[in-house]
């Protein structure tokens, strides 16, 4: 059986001049407009005791419209502006059931620039792209193709801090699942990325090691360099590229990952790692340190969503490590840098196999009785997952699976 989910699908295009000047002018607006809401927020609250919602808001954007001084706002297409205050709400309904931090406000610098169009400010006609207030289409590279007779129903535009610009295109699409037999159980690795149950050891992509090296180069000569310099923007644009494509490596790399081992596996069991945790030690914030294993795990919750395989996801205070995957005995607790060791009961484990052995031990109890494992956060995020799906955002840069 089929089903129908929402994807998204990212390119690169190369806008004219007048367009990229016209985009740029879009994302000054769009962060000024979602500040602003955000400041009238905050003080209706700590002023007046007052919680002002998206519609509020949004009446208030329609007076700014109107003065001297925000006139500006009118020279963009009114959507991203009326999609960076839902967004606001978004932000202020996960604020509010404790799944986030209050929202804060956003930098020229460090924020991601980009503008949200929904389906009245762009046309497409025969895999042509128009957005509002624009002439021309965009130059976009088509370097996948698009589901058949597919039509976007909201459309991203961002530029990264290396430059590049992006368009992510929220499709409706059917996946059909096909049966799988196989269950595998998934260690984060110290040396190795990742571990599975079936022996197998994930590497870092090729690569990593030395673009580490470039960057950590790109960095000491952007610290020389003087505040404001010419020589410091370039500087800073280099290490943004290098950044950039560490991040590209390691989504490609956990994108092929993943899709094989949902394509494989009914289930799928992992422990749920405490990343905050883990960075705090220093020989695992460099393989911890770019998310990989929070985005390993993201893209694990939509894919076996998709796929109607099961995601099993482990307490963190289950002692995978040191559970002997032979006999069950519970060996002392052992040092980061341990390898391997020997069981009384003779057995000779790798620590991070038999680590995703007792991973797919635990996750084969729970399906075997209905037992759950989960912890009560791992529950609800699990839960959310299918509603996740609906969200542009949690789906961007999705490969053909
Ligand atoms: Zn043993």
């Amino acid at each position: 059986m089929s089903r129908a989910v929402k994807r998204a699908f990212k390119y690169r295009f190369y806008p004219t001049g007048e367009q990229a000047a016209q985009l740029s002018r879009t994302f000054g607006c769009v962060r000024l407009v979602y500040n602003m809401a955000l400041q009238a927020r905050t003080e209706a609250w700590t002023q007046r005791r007052e919680r002002i919602g998206y519609n509020a808001t949004s009446a208030l954007l329609t007076g700014w419209k109107k003065t001297d001084d925000l006139a500006f706002l009118n020279e963009v297409s009114c959507v991203p502006l009326q999609q960076a205050l839902r967004h606001l709400q978004t932000a202020y309904t996960n604020f509010w059931a404790r799944r986030a931090k209050h929202p804060t406000y956003k930098s020229k610098r460090r924020s991601r620039r980009s503008a949200e169009y929904t389906a009245s400010a762009f046309r497409w006609r025969e895999g042509t792209l128009t957005l509002a207030k624009m002439s021309r289409p965009l130059d976009i590279v088509w370097s996948r193709p698009l589901p058949a007779g597919c039509t976007p129903s909201t459309v991203t535009v961002s530029q990264d801090p290396a430059g590049r610009w992006f368009v992510s295109l929220l499709c409706q699409d059917t996946v059909t699942p096909t049966p799988a037999a196989g269950m595998v159980g998934i260690d984060a690795g110290l040396e190795s990325l990742l571990t599975l149950s079936t022996g197998e050891k994930v590497t870092n992509p090729r690569h990593e090691r030395a673009d580490r090296r470039r960057l950590a180069r790109a960095q000491r000569d952007l610290a020389r360099k003087q505040k404001g310099s010419a020589n410091r923007a370039k500087a800073r644009l280099k290490v943004a590229r290098i950044h950039a494509r560490i991040a590209d490596r390691r989504r490609d790399h956990l994108h092929q990952l993943t899709t094989r081992l949902v394509r494989e596996n009914q289930a799928i069991v992992i422990e749920d790692l405490a990343v905050a945790n883990m960075v705090k030690n220093h020989r695992l914030a460099r393989a911890i340190g770019d998310a990989a294993w929070r985005q390993l795990r993201t893209m694990l919750e939509y894919k076996t969503a998709w796929h109607g395989r099961a995601l099993i996801v482990v307490d963190r205070r289950f002692p995978s490590t040191r559970l002997c995957s032979t006999c069950g005995a519970l060996a002392e607790r052992m040092a980061l840098g341990v390898r391997s060791w020997t069981c009384p009961c003779g057995a000779v484990h790798d620590r991070d196999v038999n680590a995703a052995r007792n991973l797919l031990a635990a996750g084969l109890a729970v399906t075997a009785c209905g037992d759950d494992v989960r912890p009560q956060r791992g529950t609800s995020r699990t839960g959310r997952s299918s509603a996740k799906q609906e969200t542009p955002r949690a789906t961007t840069g999705i490969p053909v699976l």
